[in-house]
């Protein structure tokens, strides 16, 4: 009998800790989440979703969701400036035609989608800090004739300067899209992923962030023409960085430079105010966190206002990386700097003779730049014309632009708006990846995948995955796999397969 009993506790004990590791069915979650941003806000939107989409079957599973932002508004680095009275994106801008998540939460959220204005209105130009070694045409005429003759004339342009390189590398573009797509298949094709390299290995996107952008491309032929200069030019406007990011943050930067781009009418941020609106969410604006600790079965989350918090699962959904969040436990992630990148709105007019040329009018809407030590800006933009010499520019560099060099660029300069992002990560392959799961217990770490990319969609991507996982690690595998569970993004390929 005695022996009996020392058998079977060992198996009593088991079942006892398999029971307490995932929650009983009429236990609710409470639901911490630091950051606003497209991240926190979709995994509120992903928690409700999935949680009352099972609500007919079983008690919710996720009780009060609180949003904590340190600043005065939502959104992150979905941000918008104004000036002469005009809207603008200061932070992420476009979106992708095959950004599904975002495209749902558009229209969910009832938000006006904004087409980019046509080609022929726009100009590219590549600046190496002397000379533009590449320029498109341009014209104001409306006629659908000239600006199909144009965009024809701007094609051959671009063939003859780079030839069949360029068909690579749209092939080797839409490789990737295509295998980024699987992240919007339905639960039953598609698991939880515990890590990054787990997702992105199940994607056939891992060795992508293994080398770099530029090995990647000669391997698939493109000629280092192309590299040095168009993609060049590409990867220094999205990331602010060169071609030796890795294969992956490139192919999403080229991604980000094809047709159909979109973006959200009056900020691209609604898209996070909107779900946090919708999501039942408890937001603390104005509220830092700046201690986590886990006290065994929960965690108390302490702010700059003196304020504490208890909630069963922490979402950090913020990059970690110039933050200083005292974790109790320690955690140990692998050390990540950030790309800054200086956006500087300047309302006025460009100076031609720092271009070298005669008239402002021949200095193209939007100025690349390629890889050179003695170029201060990476790239300047139009954003709006207000009158003839009155226009709106948006300017991205390393460093801050100093008034001295704004004034030899610009010939008039009626307002200026500086913000220094840190932007994104500053990518080297290979990529070495902080854990989703930070402490082994609830404490999740959305940003985790900003080493794969940094998007708004890669961002909401990852957090709908952190709240499968949640959910999975939570209540069993079951709770984020049922066939009751609709993906949203499912939805969204039927809504939106015409964009
Ligand atoms: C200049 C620039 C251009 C970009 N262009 C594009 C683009 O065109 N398209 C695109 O898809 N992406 C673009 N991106 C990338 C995109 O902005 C990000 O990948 C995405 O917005 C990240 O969202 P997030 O929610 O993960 O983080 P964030 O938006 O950074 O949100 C994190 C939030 O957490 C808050 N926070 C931080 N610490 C605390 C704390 N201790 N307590 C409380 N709150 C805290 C922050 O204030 C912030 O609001 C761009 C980024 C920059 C900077």
């Amino acid at each position: 009998m005695m022996n009996n009993i020392n058998n079977t506790l060992p198996l009593f004990i088991l079942a006892l800790l398999i029971l307490c590791s995932t929650r009983s069915y009429s236990q609710t979650l409470s639901v911490c989440i630091i950051g606003s941003g497209i991240a926190g806000s979709s995994v509120a939107h992903f928690l409700r979703h999935y949680s009352d989409d099972l609500h007919h079957h079983s008690p919710p599973r996720i009780g009060p969701i609180r949003i904590f932002e340190r600043h005065g508004v939502v959104g992150g680095r979905m941000a918008t400036v104004s000036i002469a009275g005009h809207t603008f994106e200061a932070g992420a801008s476009i979106l992708h035609p095959k950004n599904y998540h975002a495209l749902h939460y558009a229209e969910s959220l009832n938000l006006t989608i904004k087409k980019p204005s046509s080609s022929s209105s726009l100009s590219l130009g590549i600046w190496d800090g002397h000379k533009f070694v590449f320029k498109t045409l341009t014209t104001n005429s409306t006629c659908p004739f000239t600006q199909k003759i144009l965009s024809l004339t701007n094609s051959c342009l671009m063939f003859f300067r780079y030839g069949l390189s360029l068909f690579r590398m749209n092939t080797f573009v839409e490789r990737t899209v295509n295998n980024f797509l699987k992240y919007y298949e339905v639960f039953e094709s598609r698991p939880v992923f515990e890590t990054v390299d787990e997702m992105l290995n199940w994607a056939g996107l891992h060795k992508l962030t293994t080398r770099t952008l530029q090995e990647e491309l000669v391997d698939v032929g493109l000629s280092p023409l192309l590299i040095q200069e168009l993609v060049t030019v590409i990867t220094r406007i999205n990331y602010g960085q060169s071609v030796s990011i890795s294969g992956l943050a490139g192919a999403v930067s080229l991604a980000g430079s094809g047709g159909g781009l979109w973006s959200i009418v009056g900020g691209n941020w609604q898209m996070a105010a909107g779900l946090i609106n919708s999501s039942r969410v408890i937001l603390h604006l104005h509220e830092e966190i700046e201690s986590i600790s886990y006290l065994g079965d929960h965690y108390e989350l302490n702010s700059t206002e003196g304020n504490s918090y208890q909630c069963d699962v922490t979402v950090v959904a913020t990059p970690l990386d110039e933050l200083n969040i005292r974790f109790t436990p320690k955690i140990t992630i692998p050390m990540r700097k950030l790309q800054h990148t200086h956006a500087t709105f300047v309302r006025g007019f460009l100076n031609s003779a720092y271009f070298g040329l005669n008239a402002a009018s021949e200095i193209p809407t939007l100025v690349g730049t390629v890889e050179s030590l003695d170029l201060p800006f990476s790239s300047i933009s139009v954003l709006k014309q207000h009158s003839e010499q009155d226009m709106t520019y948006k300017v991205f560099s390393r460093e801050p632009m100093e008034d001295e060099l704004l004034d030899r660029i610009f010939s008039v300069r009626r307002e200026t708006i500086r913000i220094d992002w840190g932007a994104y990560p500053h990518y080297k392959a290979p990529e070495r990846f902080a854990p989703f799961v930070l402490d082994g217990q609830h404490l999740y770490y959305v940003n985790a995948f900003e080493n794969a990319a940094s998007t708004m969609e890669t961002s909401a991507v990852a957090a709908e995955n952190i709240a499968r996982l949640i959910l999975s690690r939570s209540f069993g595998q079951a709770a984020a796999s049922s066939s009751n569970l609709k993906s949203s993004a499912a939805d969204a390929y039927d809504l939106h397969s015409d964009l």
